[in-house]
């Protein structure tokens, strides 16, 4: 048994030879990618703030959130144009209309965007849209899915399926990397564990940072939105993920502004850009912290 439970880290890393850690030729265990996005770096420095709406909902709506969260110190835009939701008759998102919106947001803020592909006949037009591409975590095992997005160009940002295993999950990117694209990001986002749904939307798994992080040399990120489903605790859940060692957040911001209509998808889960200006603040503070200790440890040396 090894840091990932029941499979063993040889196996893993058998099964996965592209992306684990443990398969340098040269036997010393391969060092994090740093997978760029603009000016975003996963794996670098600093972790990486991915912020905006759950979805497009209108032009206005996202350049405004587009201009809050950049104000706020976020390094990448988030926003579905394409919704998996989980019944058919709600809001399915703007789709080729809400990518032009992206584009156009990104254009204004000069930030990268992400946003989500559900589908094999999308690929091409998302890929033509946005920066990087999103695979949620309703389909983290669609394995032609993966496959197309792995030959689109473009970084890949991986969502943990809901009941996924890490086995499952490193399986997942093994895929897209089989296709000669290592540009890959995984984001954990929640899991169906007891609790779930009782006080949280899901049980946000911390404990699977430090372990992907062991298994495999892709940068890891957490979606503290979607994991907890609560407002209040996307800040806190933020900075455990940090402490937790993860690389980055995407994290779902609405509009505070006065008069600015409530969102239609994930309303309860939305932070304002006040309080993603704290969590901002909170890594570099956290930086400035880390970067001292190193000096006094240096020192002592
Ligand atoms: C999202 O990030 O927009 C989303 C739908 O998340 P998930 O796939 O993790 O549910
Ligand atoms: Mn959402």
């Amino acid at each position: 048994m090894n840091i990932a439970g029941r499979v063993d880290g040889n196996e893993m890393a058998r099964l996965f030879p592209l992306l684990s850690r443990k398969t340098d030729p040269f036997g010393g265990g391969r060092e994090t990618r740093v997978v760029q996005v603009g000016q975003a770096r996963f794996g670098g420095q600093r972790p990486v703030v991915i912020a905006g709406p759950c979805a497009v909902e209108s032009r206005e709506q996202t350049l405004e959130v587009a201009r809050a969260v950049k104000a706020a110190g976020a390094d990448m835009l988030r926003g579905g144009a394409f919704k998996p939701r989980t019944s058919p008759h709600d809001f399915q998102g703007l789709g080729l209309e809400g990518l032009k919106i992206l584009r156009e947001a990104c254009e204004e803020t000069g930030l990268p965007v992400v946003t989500e592909v559900m589908d094999t006949r999308q690929v091409e037009v998302v890929a033509q849209h946005a920066d990087m591409l999103q695979i949620g975590s309703r389909n983290m095992q669609n394995y032609p899915l993966l496959t197309e997005a792995g030959r689109a160009g473009k970084p890949v940002l991986l969502k943990r399926g809901m009941a996924a295993s890490l086995y499952e999950w490193l399986g997942a990117a093994e895929y897209i990397a089989k296709e000669g694209n290592l540009e890959i990001v995984l984001c954990e986002r929640g899991i169906k564990a007891y609790p779930a749904g009782e006080y949280s939307r899901y049980v946000l798994d911390l404990n699977v940072i430090p372990a992907a992080k062991a298994e495999t040399f892709l940068p890891v990120i957490v979606d503290p939105s979607h994991a907890t489903g609560v407002s209040a605790m996307v800040e806190p859940a933020s900075r455990a993920a940090i402490e937790f060692g993860c690389h980055g957040l995407l994290i779902e911001v609405a509009s505070d502004l006065a008069g600015a209509a409530a969102p239609v998808c994930d309303a309860a889960q939305a932070i304002g850009p006040g309080t993603l200006r704290d969590i901002v603040e909170f890594i570099g503070a956290r930086q400035e912290y880390l970067a001292k200790k190193r000096a006094h440890a240096a020192q002592q040396r």
